[in-house]
Order: structure tokens, then C-alpha cells, then sequence
């Protein structure tokens, strides 16, 4: 059988071999054929019939979704739920049947086809891949009226299922959740980018996948040997035995290597010059701190309160009630029994908007987010507040907030922070009056004028996500320029070095909670630069904190110091290079300091 490679875009890491499970989409297989007059209502009622059912279906996946499952998954099938009643698919083809006398089927591909074309031409990358959406749902529909119901072939044991490579020419976040029970190894699949939903429900569920293969689901046939290689975005089909062998080595290898991270859990992460570094974790919902406490993080770096604030557009109100917010926060910092938690106050504007909310700003990024917003919004800011200080009472929180650049900006926010106390002082309710506050880094601007942000509060938190995307001028979201995000240019090295050193000087605590903490890569940098506290996604603190073991900060100091002089990249991808091969075995080490 010929081998062949296919390429996409890496979105789920790790390996996985297995036999090719084809999903057909359902739309391929329609029948096209007029209906008479009088079977039209019979039709409409097959069509409408076959709805409700996908309404059932997705209500009866929402309701059993494991407690582990990702956060977002459930929001993703309300979007789906959503996306069915609206008329656009829940009417259009009803009226293409009385008018057009197309059978369901055809009527219902016919919509879902001309709303495809309209979703072609809108610009945002983000809303474009939305269009995956309505084609899963169709294809939901179309199934139920085929009755070709999804599933996975019959599983033989527990090795078997974990062979099974599922290839699609697109799958939805909730038919994975149908697979993951059956347990297989892998997905590839024709659509999708680095922002489909189905691409974030792969990583958290940590199954290695590929996405955006063009015709994978027309070249792999049935039954076919495939290898994903998730971190190069690499299908290898029907694969000669030599690579085989050789992808198994390295399987095998991933997972004796994650087998031993789990042992890491409760060791501290202490340096081999014995410097002790603290690990926290992001999280996005009081049901995370499981996976934090799990992976063995000090406390909760970054709560992203947003959230809570999401996703509300069947709600009454707008914004969650402060009882609402309270009971989260409260639960989240009793969860971590004793550890601190850090609530980021909301954050919504640019790539998170709120539901109601039309973007109709020109530049969003640069538009009324995070603390802009919160300050033009005072009774919700301050109910917000109120929630996160009652919660205080019942564990160790910090409140940090986003995006200030304005020394106005931050006044403003310490004195409605000031008068929500005093609204709590007023109702006899108990919060810590200690409370700490500290600030996002992660406008240029204040990583440029620091002394302002030291002068006024009690610690920082670096956001090189967003760091990067201001300091680079590049949307953090438009895959068209993220080729540009470069955590190396010698800007944002300053700009990182240079805040974690004066907070140093200053004796004010900073850690680093964007994305660049939590990559192994970058962890020598950020610790000879003098970084003390990580926060990151629970599932990468172990691999971090293996790296600080192996790690010597006398000897990663000075190599940074040379990564920091150089201008030019290439100088720069060098001095990173003799970074990484810092070898920190005893021995090594001694000589190293002889030299
Ligand atoms: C950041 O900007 O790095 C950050 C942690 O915040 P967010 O990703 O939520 O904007
Ligand atoms: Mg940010």
C-alpha cells in the first residue's frame, strides 16, 4: 500500500497510531428528488420532526457531560442548541419544501449551503470558522433523517479502542465527547483552524490531533494505518515499517516521560542552586481549581473572571448577581483549601466580547476592554468587587486587575475598590481589609513607565499574551499575521527583563500568566531573567516544573545575559540554543564555574 503524508495545522499534541475510522458527512450521501403537492405537509413534519430530535440529542449530551469534561464544551453545544432553533434552519427549509417541493433533505443542504457561501465572505477569521458550526448541526439533522446515526466501529478490548484514528471531513465538540467514551487515539479532520471549537475541546480533552488537511477524508480510505504526529500537524498514511517503529519508539518514549512527570507532583520546584519558584495555575471556572490542585499548583495565578460574565444571552440580567459571582469565587478559594487565588477582575472587549455586546469598534483590541470597560460600567465594577472581597472572608484572594496603563486608571480603581468596602463596611459583611492589589503588565506602556504601577500597588503580573500582541502591533487572533508573534524580538525581551528586574529591585512580587509560562521553551529565559512565580494551564505545570529541576540559576543567568545583549534574531536564536544545552549535572556545573 502507498505511504503518503498529509499536512495540516497542528492544534492537540502528542502521538497517536492507529486504524483510519472514516465519518462520512451526511450531506454527501443526499437524496435529491421533488415531493407532490399533497405529501408537502408530511415532509415539513418529517423535517420538523427530525429537529426536535437533534434538540433532544444535544439536551440529553449537555445533560450527561462528565464532570471532567472542559468548561467550554457545554457552551459550545448551547451554541449548537442556538443554532438550531434559529429560523434561519429551523424555518427557511420548512418554507424551500412548501415552495420548492424539494424533499427535507435537499431543502435543508440547499439553506445550509447558501448560509456556507455568506460565512465565506465575512472577514473576521474567527466568525469564518463559525460556518463549521452550522454545517455540524446540518449534518446532525441530515443524519437524523437518514437514520445513519454517528458511532465508532464495535470495540474489541481496551487496546483495540485506543487504536481507533477517527477521520472526518469535519467533526463538532459534541459528537468528540461521543467518541472520547469510546476511547480513541486520535482525530484529523479536512475543516477547521486553530479557533474551531473543536480544536480547543482536542487539546483539553489532550488527544493528539490535526486539523485543516483539505482532503483528508477522500485520501485516507477505511481501515488504513495512520501515525498523527499532533505536534507538527502531520498525518502519515499506510507508513512504511522502519517509520512505524520509529513513531512507536517515540510514542513510547512521550509516555514513559509523562508517567514519570507524574511523579513530580508533590515534589517543591526548587532549583539546583536551591532557589525555590512558585507554580499557580490559570483557570477560567470555580470547577478548575480539581485539575489545579491535582497538578500540584501552589494557589490559582489567574482567575479569569470573564467567564462567569459569558455566555448569559438566555439570562435576565447581563451581568452575573453578586451572590452569583460570590458563591464561585468563594467556592474556588475553599476548593484550594488555604492556597491563594488571584481573581482577575473582567476582561471582556476584543476576541471576548459579551453576548449582548456588538463589536462595533473599528480596532476592538485597542477599544473599551478589561479596565476601560469596567471603569465605564462603575455599579457593575463595583458589584463585582463587592463579591470578590465577601469572598475574601473564607480564604487568601488577591485582586488583580487588567490592562491599566494610566496611573488615572489605576486611582480610580483603588477608590472604587475603597467604596466597595465600605458599602460592605456599612452592610456588617466581612471581607479581608488586607486584600492585595496588583495589576496586569501587559500594555507597553506600563512596562515602560513601572515606578507608576511599584508606587501604588502590591505585586504584577505579566501578560506576555497580550505584551506581545501590543508590543508587535499583530492581533492576537487574525491567523493571517501570527506568524508574527515572535516572544523573542528583542523588544519584548526588554521589555520582560526589564519589568521582572525593577519589581525585583523593588522588592514588589511578579509572576508571568501568559502563555510563555506555561511552554517549556521559553521556562530558562524567564528564570534567568529572574522570574520567581509561573501561572499557567494546569496541564503543563508539571513539565515546567521538571524543567526548574533541572535547572541552575548561576548557571542561566549569565547565558541570558548574552540572549539579552544580542540584536540581531539569528544572535539571538544562538544564544537561546547554548541556553537550552546548559547541561546542569554536578559535574558540568563545577567546571562550568571553574571556567
Ligand atoms: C495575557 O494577556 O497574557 C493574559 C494572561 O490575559 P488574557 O490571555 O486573558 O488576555
Ligand atoms: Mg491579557
Amino acid at each position: 500500500m502507498a505511504s503518503f503524508t498529509l499536512h495540516g495545522i497542528p492544534v492537540s499534541k502528542g502521538i497517536a497510531i492507529g486504524r483510519a475510522h472514516l465519518l462520512a458527512p451526511a450531506a454527501l450521501d443526499v437524496k435529491h428528488y421533488l415531493i407532490p403537492e399533497e405529501q408537502v405537509e408530511a415532509e415539513v413534519l418529517r423535517l420538523k420532526n427530525a429537529i426536535a430530535a437533534v434538540h433532544q440529542e444535544l439536551q440529553i449530551i449537555r445533560d450527561d457531560l462528565p464532570k471532567e469534561a472542559p468548561p467550554e464544551l457545554g457552551a459550545f453545544i448551547d451554541v449548537h442548541a442556538l443554532i438550531l432553533s434559529d429560523p434561519m434552519l429551523a424555518e427557511v427549509p420548512l418554507n424551500i419544501i412548501r415552495h420548492r417541493y424539494y424533499n427535507a433533505e435537499w431543502a435543508l443542504v440547499t439553506q445550509i449551503d447558501g448560509l456556507s457561501a455568506q460565512f465565506d465572505e465575512i472577514e473576521d477569521p474567527y466568525l469564518r470558522e463559525r460556518k463549521a458550526d452550522i454545517q455540524q448541526v446540518g449534518d446532525r439533522v441530515l443524519k437524523v433523517l437518514t437514520g445513519s446515526a454517528i458511532s465508532l466501529p464495535p470495540v474489541a478490548g481496551e487496546g483495540a479502542a485506543a487504536s481507533i484514528i477517527v477521520v472526518a471531513h469535519d467533526i463538532s465538540p459534541a459528537d468528540m465527547l461521543q467518541f472520547r467514551d469510546g476511547a480513541f487515539a486520535g482525530f484529523v479532520t479536512d475543516l477547521g483552524g486553530q479557533n474551531s471549537h473543536t480544536a480547543i475541546v482536542a487539546r483539553s480533552l489532550d488527544i493528539p490531533a490535526a486539523v485543516g488537511m483539505n482532503n483528508a477524508s477522500v485520501l485516507v480510505k477505511q481501515e488504513d494505518v495512520l501515525i498523527i504526529d499532533g505536534d507538527a500537524g502531520v498525518a502519515i498514511v499506510n507508513p512504511s515499517p522502519l517509520v512505524l517503529a520509529q513513531y512507536r519508539a517515540r510514542q513510547e518514549r512521550m509516555l514513559r516521560d509523562r508517567k514519570k512527570l507524574g511523579r513530580l507532583k508533590k515534589t517543591p520546584a526548587i532549583t539546583q542552586d536551591g532557589t525555590e519558584i512558585t507554580l499557580l495555575a490559570n483557570i477560567e471556572l470555580p470547577s478548575d481549581s480539581a485539575p489545579a490542585l491535582e497538578a500540584g499548583a501552589n494557589g490559582v495565578g489567574l482567575f479569569r473572571s470573564e467567564f462567569l460574565f459569558m455566555g448569559r444571552a438566555g439570562h435576565l440580567e447581563k451581568f452575573p448577581s453578586e451572590d452569583e459571582q460570590f458563591d464561585s469565587y468563594c467556592q474556588t478559594v475553599v476548593s484550594m483549601k488555604g492556597r491563594p487565588v488571584t481573581i482577575r477582575t473582567l476582561d471582556v472587549g476584543a476576541d471576548k466580547p459579551l453576548d449582548e455586546d456588538e463589536q462595533t469598534a473599528l480596532n476592538p483590541a485597542l477599544g473599551l476592554r478589561a479596565i476601560r470597560y469596567c471603569l465605564s460600567e462603575p455599579q457593575m465594577f463595583l458589584t463585582q468587587l463587592r463579591a470578590i472581597l465577601r469572598a475574601s472572608a473564607f480564604g487568601p484572594i488577591k485582586l488583580l486587575i487588567p490592562m491599566m496603563a494610566h496611573a488615572f486608571e489605576i486611582d480610580q480603581t483603588l477608590a472604587l475598590i475603597e467604596q466597595a468596602k465600605g458599602q460592605l463596611r456599612q452592610r456588617k459583611q466581612k471581607f479581608d481589609e488586607d486584600i492585595e492589589i496588583g495589576a496586569m503588565i501587559e500594555i507597553p506602556a506600563a512596562a515602560l513607565a513601572l515606578p507608576m504601577f511599584i508606587k501604588r500597588l502590591d505585586f504584577l503580573s505579566i501578560g506576555t499574551n497580550d505584551l506581545i500582541q501590543y508590543t508587535l502591533a499583530i492581533d492576537r487572533v487574525d491567523h493571517e499575521v501570527a506568524h508574527l508573534y515572535d516572544p523573542l524580538h528583542p523588544a519584548v525581551l526588554f521589555l520582560l527583563s526589564s519589568v521582572i528586574s525593577m519589581a525585583r529591585k523593588a522588592g514588589i512580587p511578579v509572576a508571568v500568566c501568559g502563555e510563555m509560562a506555561g511552554d517549556v521553551k521559553w521556562t530558562r529565559l524567564l528564570l534567568g531573567m529572574g522570574l520567581l512565580e509561573f501561572s499557567m494551564h494546569p496541564s503543563q505545570l508539571l513539565s515546567v516544573k521538571q524543567e526548574i529541576l533541572n535547572s541552575d540559576l548561576t548557571l542561566l543567568e549569565p547565558q541570558v545575559k548574552k540572549v539579552l545583549k544580542a540584536s540581531e534574531p539569528s544572535a539571538i536564536e544562538a544564544a537561546m540554543a547554548q541556553l537550552r544545552a546548559i547541561n546542569s549535572e554536578p559535574e558540568i556545573k563545577a567546571a562550568a564555574r571553574r571556567r
